[in-house]
């Protein structure tokens, strides 16, 4: 057989797969309405199939997708489907879905623009039409990254390199050691990823400078210290159990004449920024010097990924930046001088491609849409005699069925009972479910089937 042959051989055979394996994707997302929302206890036993003894010698690759699909498929997560109130986690939208199939048949290498110039160019449109979503400044400087815990380290890597300059220390040159000291501020419900974030930054835990919250998780902007010197604070849009906002203008108005950087952690409220009636809530946000949101929750775009915006976009460059021999130089626009990492993958195609279909009406109808959804299932069981214990100004709900033991059997029951999913929490002392709706594909239908499941449940196990 020559080369030429064996090499067409392969194509056929390589066709057919990516063929037959688009057929599998599309018969697993054709399912999920008709699936136990959590993978069945039988599917979990099966994923034992997995654990093999290393092969030896090769197989062949529509036996191993067909292994992958058969054992694999049944012990996901729907988090695809459109009754998944889990944490923070959207769908994906078929079209960002089927940009990231064909991206990923690229296989591009984001880091420059000598490596891919599709996926230079539709990161720049990208990132120039979110920072016009949320209203941001232009010039603003931002990069595709895996989500809002990276998003808020590069934000805040910006921030460091900024407020530690001003004070006329090179923090990329020399370090921390020895640096003048830098104040962080942090509300009391700051997200863990961001204390995650500034931990990797060298802050330290222990060091942030806690303000009090409310009832709402918000921070309260009339206790923020007084401070001076190198000071960042961060602000959160969207917190994970209520939805609640800090009030961003009021800690802009508190870090203007101390020269603060604002940092807003967004990963999803953000987006409340592009729906003209939710606008309110994260009012202010312009003022802020960063901010890190995601795509693959409320955008619902395929995991993973997230965006870090710097109104400074030379403090970003100056923090991400690398310089070597072979690397490029000139004035065009390198996506890895504004990242962490350096080889990545093409994050932006799918985002522009979701853009591109829903425009920005389109997206303010996905996010208002999951916002009246939660309404609905915060009425439904306010009417139905339980106690919803968040003001419902996003799409997120905290429900409470009893005291706290029965509201973990009922949160246990409603897993089981397999119609949709919901996670426990504990919000302000008591256990809660959380009920988060951030996927384009709930429907009504969804809500109401969802909702009669979780009184059924409720009743039968208080
Ligand atoms: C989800 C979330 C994060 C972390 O985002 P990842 O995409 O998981 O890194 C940070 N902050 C808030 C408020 C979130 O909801």
């Amino acid at each position: 057989m020559s080369i030429e042959s064996l090499t067409t051989v392969q194509t056929d055979r390589d066709r057919a797969l990516l063929a037959e394996t688009a057929g599998r994707a599309s018969r697993y997302l054709a399912g999920l309405d008709d699936r136990s929302v959590a993978a069945s206890p039988e599917a979990i036993t099966g994923l034992a199939a997995f654990d093999e003894a290393l092969p030896d010698g090769p197989s062949d690759p529509a036996d191993v997708l067909a292994m992958l699909d058969r054992v694999g498929s049944p012990a996901t997560m729907a988090s695809a489907g459109g009754r998944f109130f889990g944490f923070v986690i959207g769908g994906s939208l078929p079209v960002a879905l089927a940009a990231n199939w064909l991206a990923t048949a690229w296989d591009q290498n984001a880091a420059l623009s000598a490596t891919s110039p599709a996926a230079a160019r539709l990161e720049a449109v990208a990132l120039g039409w979110l920072i016009d979503l949320f209203g941001l400044p232009e010039g603003t400087g931002a990069s595709f990254v895996t989500g809002a815990t990276v998003a808020s380290f590069s934000a805040l890597g910006a921030a460091r390199h900024r407020v530690l300059a001003d004070a006329g220390w090179d923090v990329e040159a020399d370090g921390l050691f020895g640096a003048p000291p830098v104040r962080v501020v942090v509300g009391d419900e700051v997200h863990v990823s961001v204390v995650k974030a500034l931990t990797l930054l060298g802050f330290g835990r222990d060091r942030l400078v806690r303000v009090p919250v409310d009832a709402q998780g918000r921070l309260r902007a009339e206790l923020l210290p007084d401070v001076d010197g190198p000071t960042i604070v961060c602000a959160q849009a969207g917190n994970v159990n209520t939805g609640a906002s800090d009030p961003i203008g009021a800690i802009c108005d508190w870090a203007a004449p101390r020269g603060a950087w604002v940092h807003v952690d967004g990963a999803f409220g953000l987006w409340a920024a592009v729906v003209p009636a939710r606008a309110g809530l994260v009012a202010g946000l312009e003022r802020a010097d960063s901010w890190a949101v995601d795509a693959h929750k409320w955008l619902n775009v395929p995991y993973d990924n997230g965006i870090a915006l710097v109104r400074d976009a030379g403090a970003l460059r100056a923090a991400m930046g690398i310089n070597a021999a072979y690397l490029p130089t000139g004035e065009t626009r390198e996506p890895s001088h504004f990242t962490p990492e350096l080889s990545r993958r093409a994050r932006g195609v799918d985002v522009w491609a979701a853009i591109r279909t829903l425009g920005r009406d389109g997206i303010a109808d996905l996010v208002e849409r999951c916002c009246r959804h939660a309404e609905r299932f915060a009425g439904g069981l306010t009417e139905a005699g339980y106690e919803v214990l968040n003001e419902v100004v996003l799409n997120q709900v905290l429900v409470r069925f009893g005291d706290d033991a029965t509201t973990r059997r009922v949160i246990a029951g409603i897993q089981a009972d397999g119609t949709c999913w919901c996670g426990g929490t504990v919000w302000r002392g008591q256990a809660a479910m959380r009920i988060s709706v951030s996927s384009w594909a709930t429907t009504d239908d969804d809500v109401e089937r969802s909702l009669a499941a979780m009184v059924r449940v409720a009743r039968s196990v208080g």
